[in-house]
C-alpha cells in the first residue's frame, strides 16, 4: 500500500496533538496518510490496558487515516538499530513522499527517541546492500526509497518555538482535530474540560494569531525549503 505521508510518533495521540489539523486537511485534499505509533501508549491514567488502542483506532477513523503500532513499551522507547530498521522498512514498504517526525524534544524521553529514530530511518531507507549488513536482511528484499521531505511538527510538551519553517492554516478542519483528541478518554478528561487539551488549543490559537488565522500548526524542516513558484504562499499578516 502506498501512502502520501507517514506520521511517526512515540504514542497514540501524539500525531493528533501535534498535527491533527494538518492531517485532517491533507486527507480532505485526497492524501493517504499512515500514522505509525512507536509504542502502545500503556499504561494510561484513566483506563485499563487495551482501551487506548481502541481509542487510537477511533481517532484514526475520525481523521480518515490508517494506523499501525510497533508495540514498543511506553516510557521506555529507545533509538536502537532494530527500531531504526523497522521504521525504515515501513518507509520502503509505503514509499511516502513526506515523513513527519516529532520536533526537537527533551521533556519526554520517548519523544526525544522518536525524533532521532525518524531522522535515522529516513536516511537508512534510501540505502542499498542491506544483505551485507548484520541485522539488515529484512530490508534486502525491498527497493530503496528516498523521502522527499522530512518535517517536524512542534511537540506541545516543549516551549513554543520562536522560529519555524512554515505553518499550516488548520482553522477549517479544527473541529476534526478536536473530535480525534476527544476519542482519547483514557488519557484526557474529555468530559470535565481537560486542562492539557485547553493548553494545546491555546497554542494552536497563539500561532494562528501570529499568522492572522484562527488556528495554525507549525513545522520545522529537515532541509531548507524550496518551491518551484513563490506564489504558493498564502498572504502574510504584514505582507
Ligand atoms: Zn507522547
Amino acid at each position: 500500500m502506498a501512502y502520501d505521508a507517514l506520521v511517526v510518533a512515540a504514542h497514540p495521540d501524539d500525531a493528533e496533538t501535534q498535527m491533527g489539523g494538518t492531517i485532517a486537511k491533507l486527507v480532505s485534499k485526497g492524501q493517504r496518510i499512515l500514522l505509525v505509533d512507536l509504542s502502545d501508549g500503556e499504561p494510561t491514567e484513566f483506563a485499563e490496558r487495551g482501551v487506548r488502542a481502541r481509542q487510537a483506532a477511533e481517532a484514526a477513523r475520525i481523521l480518515g487515516v490508517d494506523r499501525v503500532s510497533l508495540g514498543l513499551q511506553d516510557r521506555l522507547v529507545l533509538d536502537t538499530p532494530v527500531v531504526r530498521l523497522e521504521v525504515a522498512r515501513l518507509i520502503r514498504d509505503h514509499r511516502p513522499r513526506t515523513v513527519y517526525g516529532t520536533g526537537e524534544a527533551c521533556v519526554h524521553p520517548d519523544h526525544a527517541a522518536a525524533a532521532s529514530i525518524v531522522r535515522a530511518a529516513v536516511f537508512l531507507s534510501r540505502l542499498d546492500k542491506w544483505d551485507e549488513v548484520p541485522g539488515g536482511k529484512h530490508l534486502a528484499d525491498q527497493e530503496a526509497w528516498k523521502v522527499s521531505r522530512l518535517f517536524f511538527p512542534h511537540c506541545k510538551m516543549e516551549p513554543a518555538w520562536s522560529e519555524f519553517a512554515f505553518a499550516v492554516d488548520v482553522s477549517e478542519v479544527y473541529d476534526r482535530k478536536c473530535q480525534a483528541l476527544a476519542a482519547y478518554e483514557s488519557i484526557f478528561d474529555t468530559k470535565g474540560g481537560d486542562r492539557l487539551l485547553a493548553l494545546y488549543e491555546a497554542e494552536d490559537q497563539y500561532f494562528g494569531r501570529l499568522l492572522g488565522v484562527r488556528y495554525a500548526e507549525i513545522f520545522r524542516s529537515h532541509s531548507p525549503l524550496l518551491v518551484e513558484d513563490p506564489t504558493v504562499f498564502l498572504p502574510g499578516i504584514h505582507g
